[in-house]
């Protein structure tokens, strides 16, 4: 089978009566050009979030409406071919990080996000995935990690971590009641996230453990589209909770991967449904709010103006969007600005959904980083906190590039700075 009739396929294949539904209802009115960042940042018309999914709709309706077969008999629409998939290849994969914001404005109630998805999946099926990204398969499917870290060097990294910092970090931990997955970002990337968390969970007596099985949380998969890849990432981390014999799982600061996890899991993987699986947020919120920590007021002020960047999938999707803020004002009252907008309604960073292991993706990154730039500029904060790891590195690294003088921080680790011993 051609790579293009099996992308054709697998596009009909995602068609069922939902999404049909779905495609059926849009009015064409384009609104969801506006919500979308790398459109805002650009002005391609090519980057409205419709015309991302338009090979799902091209699909569905040449094979499943008369007007679409009359169209295609007629020459007035063609069928998909090699060019398409390249072409939309970039298009969803460089220029949408499924942040969900289009979903949120469409006046029909489309889930555009949800067919986002869709159209990964039929180019996952035509192997059109940037050579970046699937390196980065390769590697999770090879290695367990797309960052290289291997069983021998997540050891290294967690006993140096342990050292470095002097927290307890515990391993494997048979019948501990929260088994703790970090991504692989924060291991080799933001060590200090690891022993802040670790620090956090400690001092509130929690008796958790992190697994060998399960050290990655990270999910290429997802990125790709793949349902078999996403399933066996999700399923190592599942297979590590029920080898511990764990109540509930974290998730630490991946947000592509928590929407994995929490949101999806249940439906590719039952066994999901045996555990709590909550995102390290909802930790915070948790432990602040029933006083297991206590937080020094106003640790953070006096060093300029603190804002807050909502991280797509763990505030817009996830809903931890309380949390941070009902901590930052005990940390940092007089410090702490919303930036515009703000909550479900944020703008994404730019370098989730995989765009930023792209390097060709770097100019629609990049581009839409610059609106992030406006927006924290307007509230003249010099401190960007967040909860993401992946945020995290694309905020990190616009920061070089643009030569910003701001300081990029995560909220677990203001947390674990403002404990009250
Ligand atoms: S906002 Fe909704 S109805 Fe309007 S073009 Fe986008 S998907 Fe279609
Ligand atoms: S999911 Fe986000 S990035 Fe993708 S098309 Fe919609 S608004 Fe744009």
């Amino acid at each position: 089978m051609t790579a293009t009739k099996q992308a054709y396929d697998t596009l009909v294949h995602e068609t069922g009566g939902w999404v049909a539904s779905q495609l059926e209802a849009c009015t064409r009115c384009g609104m969801c050009a506006e919500a979308c960042h790398f459109y805002q940042a650009t002005g391609n018309p090519e980057y409205s979030p419709v015309w991302k999914v338009e090979l799902l709709r091209r699909a569905y309706e040449q094979r499943f409406t008369l007007v679409g077969g009359f169209k295609k008999m007629i020459g007035l629409e063609k069928e998909i071919t090699d060019e398409d998939l390249k072409h939309w290849s970039e298009l969803n994969y460089y220029a949408c990080t499924v942040c969900n914001k289009c979903s949120m404005v469409c006046p029909m109630g489309i889930d555009l996000g949800s067919l986002l998805h869709g159209v990964r999946a039929g180019l996952a099926a035509a192997e059109v995935v940037p050579d970046d990204l699937m390196a980065a398969v390769n590697k999770q499917v090879e290695e367990g990690s797309p960052l290289g870290m291997t069983d021998s060097v997540w050891d290294q990294r967690l006993e140096w971590i342990a050292d470095e910092w002097e927290e307890d970090i515990p391993r494997d931990v048979q019948g501990a009641d929260t088994m703790v997955v970090f991504s692989s970002i924060e291991v080799m990337k933001f060590p200090t996230n690891v022993a802040a968390i670790a620090k956090i969970l400690n001092k509130a007596g929690e008796k958790w453990t992190v697994s060998s099985k399960a050290r990655e949380i990270v999910n290429f998969g997802f990125y790709q589209g793949d349902e078999k890849n996403t399933k066996m990432f999700l399923d190592r981390v599942l297979e590590g909770a029920r080898d511990l014999g764990v109540k509930r799982i974290v998730v630490t600061e991946c947000g592509h991967a928590y929407d994995a996890l929490r949101w999806h899991g249940a439906n590719w993987l039952p066994e999901a449904n045996d555990f709590e699986i909550i995102h390290i947020t909802g930790v915070l919120g948790e432990l602040v709010g029933n006083g297991r920590i206590k937080l020094k007021p106003g640790a953070f002020d006096g060093n300029g103006t603190i804002t807050f960047h909502d991280a797509c999938k763990i505030q817009r999707k996830g809903g931890h969007i309380q949390e941070p803020r009902d901590i930052l004002k005990v940390i940092a009252p007089n410090s702490f600005k919303e930036m515009t907008p703000n909550r479900e309604e944020a703008i994404c960073c730019g370098g989730g959904g995989g765009v930023i292991a792209i390097k060709a993706a770097d100019p629609q990154r990049y581009a839409a980083f610059g609106l992030k730039i406006d927006q924290v500029n307007s509230v003249g904060a010099k401190t960007v906190t967040m909860t993401c790891s992946n945020c995290r590195l694309q905020f990190t690294d616009g920061v070089e590039h643009f030569k910003l003088d701001w300081k990029v921080t995560g909220l677990a680790q203001m947390v674990a700075d403002s404990l009250v011993e």
